[in-house]
């Protein structure tokens, strides 16, 4: 008798939900996504995807498309927030893409997702838009999701619904999240209204005490991406992301002085609490798994976040696809250990990155600028060598 499909509800249609929808899906699961939003998402802003993120858009399928809209960064360059000055050069482009068998790009999220909507849909993944879903019940054989007036019964849940989810906070015994001292705001303009220093296919990271600021070009959609971060000590917000003044950035960014011209173009700006959650627990309970930033959100610091959704959904499908060896706990159990350690790692890295980049004291900050400097001028492939441990993993397949 030819086996049954199995059957997958899942929470939030971010990068993570969408990317995990279309692999269970290619493994013959009956797949339906829960949004809250009415529309597949209109809103965003860039996001950067790195080698290891890549090759999980290559076993989605869209690989092409994604490179369609995305921009090709040929360097990351470190610079000196009061004077501009180079502090580090770290090659990507063709580099990163020799070692690492993967480009690094730099995407609109809306066209992101959009990709990933497009062909979750030609999949047949069924979805249900504009209204909360609610894990009501979970035990070893299936779960029970609601949704308005109705109910759906899973094989297996995945509550892929952010860093604020629902799900997390009625079945696991996890703390509230910390916020971690750091806020980031993110804005764009129009590159047409830069001069062509911006424009150049680099991200570039200008450093200050206590804050810094990220620039890339978005080509395909002529904009400018700002992402700017500082330290700060409370989060009184109830939410994770506020409508901020432009006038409070040129405030709080004033030492910035050579992005001024830029920053002085802003209309509209966000601002985000950065928050992290202990990751002790387990990360599921019977037929129920969390995934991406609804069980480990981190600082953007080593853009991340939606990478590590994009791995944690090839490991979740890879494990769920081996029945009927596995039955869906054992699977769920599988994922959690192959993605823990490895996520931990991550978030420490990003963490490490908040240390250097928001040095405030000046010997400390000199000592550093220099290593990194003498770490470019001699062995200008060196600081990204240090992280081929992130950028050359390859998600189980
Ligand atoms: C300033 C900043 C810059 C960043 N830059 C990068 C970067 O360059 N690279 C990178 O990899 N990462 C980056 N990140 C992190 C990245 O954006 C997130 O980690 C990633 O988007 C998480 O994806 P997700 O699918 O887990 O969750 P989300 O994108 O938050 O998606 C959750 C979805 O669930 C839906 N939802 C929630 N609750 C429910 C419910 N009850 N019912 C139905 N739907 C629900 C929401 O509407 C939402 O659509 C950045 C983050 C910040 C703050």
């Amino acid at each position: 008798m030819p086996e049954e499909s199995l059957s997958a509800g899942i929470v939030g249609a971010g990068i993570g939900g969408l990317a995990l929808s279309i692999l269970l899906r290619k493994a013959d699961f009956d797949i339906t996504v829960f949004e809250r939003s009415k529309h597949i998402s209109e809103f965003g802003a860039g996001v950067q995807l790195s080698p290891n993120g890549i090759k999980v858009i290559r076993q989605l399928g869209v690989e092409k498309q994604i490179t369609k809209f995305a921009s090709c960064a040929e360097r990351i360059v470190i610079r000196k927030a009061e004077n501009n000055k180079v502090i580090s050069k770290i090659p990507l482009g063709r580099v990163a893409a020799k070692r690492y068998a993967a480009d690094f790009l730099q995407i609109h999220r809306v066209d992101l997702i959009d990709v990933l909507f497009n062909k979750a849909c030609e999949l047949g993944v069924n979805f249900q838009f504009g209204r909360e879903a609610i894990v009501k019940s979970v035990n070893k054989e299936s779960s029970l999701i609601s949704c308005g007036e109705n109910k759906f019964k899973f094989d297996a849940v995945i509550a892929a619904d952010g860093v604020h989810s629902t799900t997390r906070k009625t079945f696991f015994q996890f703390a509230k999240p910390r916020f971690l001292k750091q806020v980031a705001y993110r804005a764009m303009i129009p590159l047409d209204e830069v001069d062509a220093f911006w424009k150049k296919p680099e991200v570039k990271i200008l450093v200050g005490p206590g804050s810094h600021i990220v620039l890339y070009p978005l080509i395909s959609r002529s904009l400018l991406n700002i992402v700017l971060c500082c330290d700060e000590e409370v989060w009184s917000s109830d939410g994770w992301s506020n409508i901020a003044e432009p006038v409070e950035i040129l405030h709080r960014f004033k030492v910035f002085k050579s992005v001024k011209s830029v920053l002085n173009q802003i209309t509209e700006v966000h601002k985000w609490g950065l928050l992290e959650y202990e990751n002790k627990y387990n990360w599921y309970i019977q037929s129920l798994a969390l995934l991406g930033d609804s069980c480990h959100p981190m600082l953007p610091y080593l853009a991340q976040g939606a990478n590590q959704a994009l791995e944690d959904a090839a490991s979740l499908a890879h494990f769920l696809s081996r029945r009927p060896a596995l039955g869906v706990s054992e699977s769920l159990e599988l994922y959690y250990k192959n993605r823990r350690d490895r996520v931990l790692k991550v978030q420490k890295a990003a963490r490490r990155n908040a240390s250097l980049y928001h040095l405030s004291n000046r010997p400390g900050r000199l000592l550093a600028h220099t290593a990194l400097n003498l770490a470019w001028q001699w062995m200008p492939s060196y600081l990204l060598t240090q992280f081929d441990w992130l950028y050359n993993y390859e998600a189980p397949n």
